[in-house]
């Protein structure tokens, strides 16, 4: 997936780890998330007690695993990292939580993709901090139960809808991550300038912030790669001037929609009459995943009014028409 870290190098992961704040007070934007979440790890705290556990969802890149270290750090406890599919049988479950010491968190990525057998082991650990385990197999079989550290368990996810109803249930704390606007990404990409030594100016970081779908990791990547642009096109600096250039030789347009945004949209338009139209068929004309379309492209598209999710399918907006410089063809009745 886009987005997920995947194919970086090492140094790419190691700078990655640099740029992420470490405590709620580093931690810019979803002010209302913080703010409920400072009172329920302080309150956790002071009773000396295991935070409730907390679902985090939205769009990949916006802070979910960022916030999750950070609970751990404000909490002081320690923190253990898995997710939904490398979980594959009840024993990796019961592995991890039999490690985690008192009020210690556990992080689930991509919670959605549990399989249903572990998903079934949580609902205990979650509930009564203990986990049945089933020694042998056949007439020798028995079960034993053991007794968990109280823990919270973070789960994330890109995808809340396709959480089963019993395991939405047993989160305490539910919320909701939320695309960045221009401002806040502005003062991510110039924390991120601090800390890789880069000086910025600042409407070289709003032009870098305002094309980035939202997204801090997407700032920060982009704001990487511009850096390589100052260093070898500039003086070092970055600038509007330079921050044009890089996202121009990046691909990533005036409205900040990269080129499979625009794919997407120029597909439903150019070979769908601008819809509506099934998403595996979208998929399948512009060569992704489905899946990929729905959970890192459509969410931005439909936020910034390009597309439109009927009953039908996907439809472009007189918004994703203008943006392409097409002029609709109107369809009988219409
Ligand atoms: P997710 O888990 O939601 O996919 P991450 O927590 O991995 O997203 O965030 C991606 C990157 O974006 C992190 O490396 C971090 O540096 C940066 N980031 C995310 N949220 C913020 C924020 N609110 N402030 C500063 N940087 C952030």
């Amino acid at each position: 997936l886009k987005g997920t870290g995947e194919g970086m190098t090492a140094t790419e992961k190691e700078i990655e780890r640099a740029l992420r704040p470490l405590s709620f007070e580093d931690f810019t934007g979803q002010a209302k998330v913080l703010e409920n979440l400072k009172v329920f790890v302080m309150a956790a705290t002071q009773r000396g007690e295991a935070l409730d556990h907390v679902l985090l969802h939205g769009p990949p890149g916006l802070g979910k695993t960022t916030l999750s270290h950070i609970i751990a750090n404000e909490l002081n406890a320690g923190i253990k990292m898995t997710s939904g599919p490398v979980l594959d049988k009840p024993s990796d479950l019961a592995g991890l939580l039999t490690n985690l010491q008192a009020n210690d968190v556990l992080f689930i990525d991509e919670i959605h993709r549990l399989n249903p057998v572990v998903e079934e082991y949580l609902y205990s650990a979650m509930e009564d901090y203990k986990i049945d385990i089933m020694l042998d197999s056949g007439p020798n079989a028995r079960t034993v139960q053991i007794k968990l550290n109280p823990f919270t368990l973070i789960g994330a996810t890109t995808r809340a809808g396709l959480l089963t109803s019993p395991l939405r249930a047993r989160f305490g704390i539910n919320a909701r991550l939320e695309y960045y606007d221009a401002v806040l990404l502005t003062s991510i990409v110039k924390r991120s300038s601090a800390i890789l030594s880069t000086p910025i100016e600042e409407d070289g970081a709003y032009e870098i912030a305002r094309r980035s779908r939202g997204t801090p990791r997407i700032a920060n990547n982009l704001l990487r790669r511009t850096r390589d642009f100052a260093q070898v096109k500039g003086k070092g600096i970055i600038t509007a001037e330079i921050a044009e250039i890089a996202l121009r030789a990046l691909d990533v347009d005036q409205n900040g929609l990269d080129e499979m945004d625009n794919r997407i949209l120029m597909t439903i338009i150019d070979k769908f009459k601008g819809g509506p139209v099934g998403l595996s068929t979208i998929a399948t004309a512009c060569g992704d995943e489905a899946e990929t379309i729905e959970e890192v492209y459509e969410p931005f598209l439909i936020q910034e009014g390009y597309l439109k999710r009927t009953s039908r399918g996907r439809e472009a907006t007189e918004k994703a028409y203008r943006h392409l410089g097409v002029v609709p063809v109107y369809r009988d009745g219409e």
